[in-house]
């Protein structure tokens, strides 16, 4: 299918042959500018923003079948179709602003590199003095939570078919969404891990909705995340909702958009009811707004 066909991102030479296309049928005079030839892209697509904890959508040009694209050695998700495939890159909150490429192999082609920049961004910071019983976890907690980093880090990993048909989500819980994506928090003057996701203020019981067809991966009661389900898309592109009062579903169910999985709740180490919704692209969290349609 031609789904993605006209979404991708023209590189600047594309861009500019096309120009150059534009430029001679304005010159030839049966051509009659009477609309702005903007094509309507579906809209399927995440907003672009090369920037730490942003995607972006890299132009892979045609090729007979879909190419194989990796950032260091994570396979991306590539959508489109032979006349134009696009790989979408999770660009980690942690990346320093620069030069950044991905390798890619397309069928009949060699492998080559496609360069991209990556915008600083600065993110809010927020510093707060806190029970130090809350920053520092006894052995038992410390080791609980060293486990369940080792059994995440498996279902991070998680690359698989189908591929995703659509990217745009919906909103998986009304609510007041926060901004706090990329929050940089001190605890008692120690920096901890950015905020890697979106909170959104619910009342305890509140359903939660996929926002995206996708399978249940994992569920499990995690020490900081609580009640936590983890939904997967295909090809790397998984979404994780934690805190939950209840799950309702299991390992292995099969979601379409809308079908609840749970509900807000304030298990794990949270001080009040709410989601905390994550997008993980290529094994990297990334702003779930991105991938809202408004
Ligand atoms: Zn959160």
């Amino acid at each position: 299918m031609a789904l993605f066909a006209s979404a991708p991102i023209p590189r600047a030479l594309t861009r500019r042959s096309a120009l150059l296309g534009a430029v001679s049928l304005l010159a030839s005079p049966a051509f009659q500018p009477a609309v702005a030839a903007t094509p309507q892209l579906p809209d399927i697509w995440p907003h672009a923003s090369q920037v730490p904890g942003g995607v972006a959508r890299l132009s892979l040009g045609p090729a007979t079948a879909r190419p194989v694209a990796h950032a260091a050695d994570v396979p991306l998700l590539v959508l489109g179709d032979v006349a134009a495939w696009t790989a979408l890159v999770g660009i980690p909150l942690a990346a320093v602003p620069g030069e950044a490429h991905i390798t890619v192999q397309a069928e009949g082609q060699g492998q080559r590199q496609i360069a991209y920049t990556i915008s600083p961004k600065r993110y809010s910071e927020q510093r707060l003095k806190v029970s130090p019983k809350t920053v520092d976890l006894s052995p038992q907690d410390q080791a609980r939570y060293e486990r369940e980093r080792d059994h995440q880090a498996i279902v991070m990993a998680t690359f698989s078919e189908p591929w995703p048909q659509a990217l745009r989500m919906r909103v998986p819980v009304p609510g007041r969404r926060s901004s706090s994506f990329g929050l940089r928090r001190v605890f008692n003057g120690q920096g901890r891990n950015p905020h890697s996701g979106m909170d959104i203020a619910a009342a305890t019981g509140t359903p939660v909705a996929a926002p995206l067809s996708g399978r249940v991966i994992d569920i499990g009661d995690y020490f900081f995340n609580g009640n936590t389900v983890w939904l997967d898309h295909g090809g790397g592109l998984l979404t994780l909702y934690c805190h939950l009062s209840a799950t309702d579903v299991k390992t292995g169910d099969v979601l379409k958009t809308g079908d609840r999985l749970g509900a807000v709740g304030a298990t794990g180490r949270v001080t009040g009811p709410h989601l905390h919704w994550g997008v993980m692209l290529n094994r990297t969290m990334v702003d779930p707004a991105l991938f809202l349609a408004a």
